[in-house]
């Protein structure tokens, strides 16, 4: 697979739009309860990309904190006018960022490389045999950023 950099993306209406310039670091399903709450769904498609690499290239992203499943102070910023949620971070700074994947311009690539949270995950929802899952937050990535490399050929 190739995919060119830098990644492209923005919100439903378009007002917000951003740009990608480093290579995807994971990317996993997250199925607990604030992303159920915020997205109205099941889960989260969240791509782990580092911080500095995003830039706003249209609007300025609205903010909303708050504190999630694992302890930590989080925030997300999303689009002001359609509401649209495109990354959330984390205070203090770890220097990620969780992209949501289905922002992106070209999805072709997004596939998630784990579950996490998958205590709270809906009871229909049915794993692969190869996923890698994770009742709760992961206290180690690796697994899923080798996952994750080994299929879509992304090298941070
Ligand atoms: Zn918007
Ligand atoms: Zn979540």
């Amino acid at each position: 697979m190739s995919v060119a950099l830098p990644l492209a993306g923005g919100c439903q209406c378009g007002a917000l739009r951003y740009e990608l310039s480093a290579p995807p670091l994971m990317l996993y399903a997250c199925h607990c309860t604030n992303c159920q709450k915020q997205t109205g769904g099941a889960f989260v498609l969240s791509t782990g990309i580092v911080e500095n690499a995003l830039a706003f290239t249209q609007g300025e992203p609205a903010r909303f904190e708050w504190v999630s499943d694992a302890g930590n102070q989080r925030y997300g910023l999303f689009c002001g006018a359609c509401g649209g949620r495109i990354a959330n971070g984390q205070t203090p700074s770890i220097g990620v960022l969780s992209l949501r994947a289905g922002t992106f311009d070209n999805t072709s690539w997004v596939r998630p490389a784990a579950h996490i949270w998958v205590k709270s995950a809906q009871s229909w929802v049915r794993f692969q045999d190869d996923d890698l899952l994770y009742d709760e937050q992961p206290t180690d990535y690796a697994p899923i950023v080798e996952r994750f490399r080994s299929y879509t050929g992304f090298n941070a």
